[in-house]
């Protein structure tokens, strides 16, 4: 991810616009059971691309590295 889609998640994950807070909910509840989930400094992380969850899954542009997510 550049900066610009970094942004973007970080708005969208304080914003919540609705469309984007469909996606977020689906992809949550796949990290939630996801063996890569780790939490690092009391936040949600994922072990595999080592971001932090609460804004990746509001990235429009990011993607699962493990392709769990639905496209
Ligand atoms: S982004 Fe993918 S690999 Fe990472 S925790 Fe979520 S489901 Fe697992």
């Amino acid at each position: 991810m550049d900066l610009k889609e970094i942004a973007l998640a970080w708005t969208n994950a304080i914003v919540k616009p609705v469309d984007v807070q469909v996606l977020a909910s689906q992809r949550k509840e796949i990290c939630n059971v996801c063996e890569h989930k780790k939490q690092e400094f009391g936040i949600d992380v994922c072990k595999v691309c080592h971001c932090p969850l609460y804004a990746k899954v509001y990235s429009p542009y990011d993607s699962c590295p493990e392709n769990k997510w639905p496209r």
